[in-house]
């Protein structure tokens, strides 16, 4: 009888032994692809023997000092790397322990950059109904995600949410990319001004939006139109790219590849590569400045703020993310992913949209691919894919979410970035057999 309060109270969970590569082992000898590095996190995946060495390295150097007493080299090191890699005016970075950490540091440095210059009646968050922040109070309140707030709705702050960009259910007919894009850019200045334009800190948003719906990224221009809008009301821009970050989706910075400039960005998961947890916030000049000029210190802290051993590895996997010929690696294996899936799946009438952006697909299950009316949320399909692809030896990452009151069906693929055109193909016939299976 475990002592543990597991996730799922009542699934019997095999125990993991080894991992080396894409593989993952249980204790029955059972192999797993794991075609979602956990959830998007073995970006480098398993046993990546450089990363353990520099952690063991920095064990035998300091395993902790705390960051009110000390900085250390790994965690300057990091910093340096992760500026060098981020979109231009993005010069500082704070780190913290994990996904939902990094937002809610983000989320009070939003509001402290308003205090610190002299206008604190700000105090409204936006985001978008089509997203999932992380479950700490502050982060689950900014995301959108109906089902996982909806018991804690009593005791989460206020924030205001407006429309996910989602070209598969939302683009209507009569309306291209940039037509879209500006309804929605529309919409969000519309909340401001109701919200009013001086009350509001921040608008946050997934560049690829990630565990809501599966890997939906937004169209062109999308991006560039929301941060016109911010700027037009003093609104600072925070993009959250703890998954869809470092590197998921053919860039280190999911945010380069829409052109535009944010003011906070959260990073986590690939940043550890698993390997650690860690997780970090990247901030402007200007909020830093604010910090400085003002108060002198961020009002904020954890214990484990800056842990030496998960900045010396956080610090390797960045390294080697920034080596010639990765990105694009994730960009090949990306695209192939995506023609493999559209091919294997192609028969099934329950694959309604396979989407993503480099190595982050999600494939959108319906029961009806003319009405794209989604599967009865009793039938639980999601938890058959999940519960069918590992039979077959897969891991991949399938969920079920409510957005306005529609409630679908999706499976992630983020594979680690190791990945070959073999095992590409392996794991799309594993997961079409599964999706077979499950429907
Ligand atoms: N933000 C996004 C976009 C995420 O996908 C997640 C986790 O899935 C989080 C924040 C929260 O991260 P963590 O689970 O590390 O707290």
């Amino acid at each position: 009888m475990t002592k543990i309060l597991h996730r799922t109270i009542k699934a019997e969970l095999p125990r993991v032994v080894s991992a080396q590569g894409v593989f993952i082992e249980d204790a029955n000898g059972r192999s797993y692809l794991d075609g979602s590095g956990g959830a998007a996190v073995s970006c480098l995946g398993h046993g990546n023997g450089e990363v353990l060495d520099a952690m063991r390295a920095q064990m035998d150097r300091v395993a902790y000092a705390h960051t009110s007493f000390f900085t250390t080299d790994v965690a300057e090191d990091l910093a340096e790397r992760l500026v060098g890699l981020a979109p231009d005016g993005l010069d500082f970075v704070y780190l913290v322990s994990g996904g939902s950490e990094a937002v809610e540091a983000a989320l009070k440095m939003a509001r402290q950059y308003f205090v610190e210059i002299g206008q604190p009646q700000r105090r409204h968050i936006i985001a978008r109904r089509q997203s999932y922040h992380g479950n700490t109070i502050g982060a689950l309140a900014t995301g959108g995600n109906v089902w996982r707030r909806a018991q804690f709705q009593p005791i989460l702050p206020e924030t205001y949410h407006v429309s996910p960009c989602y070209t598969y259910r939302d683009q209507r007919p009569d309306e291209d990319a940039a037509a879209y894009g500006q309804r929605l850019a529309d919409e969000l200045d519309a909340k401001i001004r109701a919200l009013g334009a001086d009350q509001v800190i921040a608008f946050v948003a997934e560049p690829v939006v990630g565990a809501t719906m599966g890997a939906v990224p937004a169209v062109p221009g999308y991006f560039r139109r929301i941060r016109e809008v911010c700027d037009r009301h003093g609104v600072l821009l925070i993009l959250d790219e703890v998954m869809c970050g470092m590197g998921r989706t053919g860039s280190i910075f999911a945010c380069a590849a829409e052109g535009v400039q944010p003011d906070l960005v959260t990073i986590a998961k690939g940043l550890g590569g698993g390997y650690q947890p860690i997780g970090a916030v990247l901030l402007s000049d200007a909020v830093y400045r604010a910090f400085e000029e003002g108060s002198g210190l961020f009002q904020h802290g954890h214990t484990y703020v800056g842990h030496p051993v998960a900045a010396a590895a956080a610090s390797k996997v960045v390294e080697i993310l920034s080596r010639p010929g990765v990105m694009e690696h994730v960009a090949l294996m990306g695209d192939k992913l995506q023609e493999s899936l559209e091919s294997a799946l192609a028969h099934s009438s329950f694959v309604g949209d396979i989407r993503g952006r480099g190595l982050f697909r999600g494939i959108e299950m319906v029961a009806d691919r003319a009405s794209k009316e989604p599967f009865e949320p009793k039938l639980r399909l999601h938890a058959r894919i999940k519960r069918e692809a590992m039979e077959r030896g897969l891991l991949c990452y399938p969920m079920g979410g409510t957005i306005d009151g529609v409630r679908g069906d999706h499976v992630l693929l983020a594979p680690p970035y190791v990945i070959s055109p073999e095992e590409v193909d392996q794991l799309v016939e594993r997961l079409a057999d599964a999706i077979d299976a499950a429907t």
